[in-house]
This record gives C-alpha cells, sequence and structure tokens, in this order.
C-alpha cells in the first residue's frame, strides 16, 4: 500500500496503485472541469492536455462523472484504443515525482511522448 492524501486533509492509505487514467479527448480541450471536483488537488496541467498523478490519486471517482468529453476512465475501465494513456499519465510524471498539489505548480509547458506528437485536436 502506498500513503496518500484524503478527502478533508485526513491520511489514508491507498489500497493499489490502480488510478484514475486522463485520455486522449482532452487534448486540445483541457476545459479544466476535473479539477475542480478533485479533492487532492493532483490533476496536473501540461501543454496540450491534463494527468492524474497515479500515486496521488485516490480513486474518489469524483472527475469522471464531470468531463463533457468522457475522457477519464478508471484504469481498469480504459478502452483499448486509449491504454497507452495509463503509462502516459505516468510518464508525465518521471521528472516531477510528487508534488503533492498541482495548484502550486500550473501550467507545466510539456507533454508525454505520444500526446506531444498528436496532430491538433479538433473539438
Ligand atoms: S474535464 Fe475532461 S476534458 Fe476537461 S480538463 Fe478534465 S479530463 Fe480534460
Ligand atoms: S479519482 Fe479524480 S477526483 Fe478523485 S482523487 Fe483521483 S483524480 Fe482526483
Amino acid at each position: 500500500m502506498v500513503p496518500a492524501t484524503g478527502c478533508q486533509g485526513k491520511w489514508i492509505w491507498k489500497d493499489s496503485y490502480v488510478t484514475y487514467v486522463i485520455s486522449q479527448s482532452c487534448v486540445d480541450l483541457k476545459d479544466k472541469a476535473c479539477v475542480e471536483e478533485c479533492p487532492v488537488d493532483c490533476i496536473y496541467e501540461g501543454e496540450r492536455m491534463l494527468y492524474i498523478h497515479p500515486d496521488e490519486c485516490v480513486d474518489c471517482g469524483a472527475c469522471e462523472p464531470v468531463c463533457p468529453v468522457e475522457s477519464i476512465f478508471y484504469e481498469d475501465d480504459v478502452p483499448e484504443q486509449f491504454k497507452d494513456y495509463t503509462a502516459a499519465n505516468a510518464e508525465f510524471f518521471d521528472e516531477l515525482g510528487s508534488p503533492g498539489g498541482a495548484s502550486k505548480l500550473g501550467l507545466i509547458p510539456r507533454d508525454a511522448a505520444i500526446v506531444a506528437a498528436l496532430a491538433p485536436q479538433a473539438h
């Protein structure tokens, strides 16, 4: 198990590394509706999409229903065509580690490799 900050700032224990994942339909949209719902501030803004920190996410599910383009999935439910986004969400934090909160960082001007390589996405 890994420690994570829970709702209302209490410390809880995560049962596993399974997490929520943001996928391709967020790219070049970034309306940030999910950010408003996250109780632990673990949804970070990249250049072209947002990324959920796999260790900081407490799997509450609050972000998933508010996404207007159904871009957020529980890791086990990520559609086949978006499977690479599970690794892409984690890859985004390779250099950052676990900052413990997205709002203090703001925009991080880069993306995971598969996102950076995408053509502009129309919405
Ligand atoms: S709500 Fe959906 S589209 Fe909007 S920023 Fe979050 S994941 Fe991206
Ligand atoms: S499931 Fe969504 S709202 Fe809940 S902690 Fe994870 S990223 Fe934040």
